[in-house]
């Protein structure tokens, strides 16, 4: 079914893409503490800088400039605890699309209200993200509104392979470049973007293995994600990101839960960067040593942290 001729696709959405309308080209940071420790270059690619702080808004805009004109006058709906729910309701502002964003009941108040801040409105349904999920879903098909997936759309996809771009264009001497993963949409857009000059690795908590056991059972299968960085937890990946990563020879790590908890202290402390622990996951290799430390660009990938996660992670050391 996923072809060679996916990969062209994808490439040239990657490359006529519409994220700048919106998204910032983010700067790519030296980060020259950890390179000393690391013993060569570790560039840091800022995601948590963007609008609503994740490169979320790349995919969910890229997607929402192409509804029609029939699409856009019904409006979208879309699922999300977290950094899509503000991407698709900054994107919605823009284009003067209506939103409504499906948040689980659980979701922290603060995400709530960013999400109603950007004019999206919100209906909280269910316990987790999989009845939000369904809520979505069945409004999708009763309205006729477009559901814009997080990351199972090949649009989306390439709203996020801009991020590899633009790194590869800030570093064009960068060999391994390290993304955390969830569904695999982020991942799987800069492995078409740049996967075949760059070593493109997936990042996964061994709590939230989506891709990883995509990768092996060679279909996507669903998974019950536990771990602490929720940006992550997608209850599957996505077909057409499995193929891409297979195709561009992206390789696949999982890391534990303290890894990622140290690569949260070390951006914090050595970085002075706050992000989100599903951010500090794609550094957490490095320190542990499960990737080879040589020249490598790090996608920070959203900065939406909470106070009281932070300070938890912060503190348990
Ligand atoms: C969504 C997200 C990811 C993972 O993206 P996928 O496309 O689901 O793999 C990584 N980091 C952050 C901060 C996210 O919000």
């Amino acid at each position: 079914m996923h072809t060679a001729t996916d990969l062209n696709a994808l490439v040239r959405d990657i490359l006529t893409s519409r994220v700048y309308e919106v998204a910032k080209e983010t700067p790519l940071d030296p980060a020259p503490l950890l390179s000393a420790r690391l013993e060569n270059i570790v560039l840091l690619k800022r995601e948590d800088l963007q609008p609503t702080f994740s490169f979320k808004v790349r995919g969910a805009y890229n997607r929402m400039a192409r509804l029609s004109d029939g699409e856009r006058a019904r409006g979208v709906v879309a699922a999300s605890a977290g950094n899509h729910a503000q991407g698709v309701a900054l994107a919605a502002a823009r284009l003067g699309v209506r939103a409504t964003i499906v948040m689980p009941r659980t979701t922290p108040e603060i995400k709530v209200d960013a999400v109603r801040a950007l004019g999206a409105e919100v209906s909280l349904v269910g316990d987790q993200y999989a009845e939000a999920q369904r809520h979505a879903e069945q409004i999708a098909q009763e309205s006729g509104r477009v559901f814009v997936h997080p990351f199972d759309d090949p649009l989306v996809i390439a709203g996020q392979g801009t991020v590899g771009l633009e790194l590869l264009e800030d570093a064009p001497e960068v060999e391994t470049v390290l993304v955390a993963t969830g569904g695999g949409g982020l991942v799987s857009g800069v492995a078409a973007a740049i996967g075949g000059r760059v070593q493109v690795v997936a990042v996964e908590p061994e709590l939230s293995t989506a891709v990883h056991t995509g990768l092996a059972a060679g279909h996507s299968v669903p998974v019950s994600p536990a771990s602490i960085a929720d940006g992550l937890s997608a209850p599957f990946a996505g077909e057409l990101a499995l193929a891409t990563l297979r195709e561009q020879r992206a390789t696949s790590v999982l890391v534990g839960e303290e890894a990622i908890e140290d690569a949260f202290r070390w951006l914090y402390e050595r970085a002075k960067l706050a992000c989100e622990p599903a951010a500090a996951t794609a550094l957490a290799p490095l320190l542990t040593g499960q990737v080879e430390p040589r020249k490598v660009g790090v996608v920070v990938s959203g900065g939406n942290v909470s106070a009281q996660i932070a300070s938890g992670i912060l503190t348990r050391r």
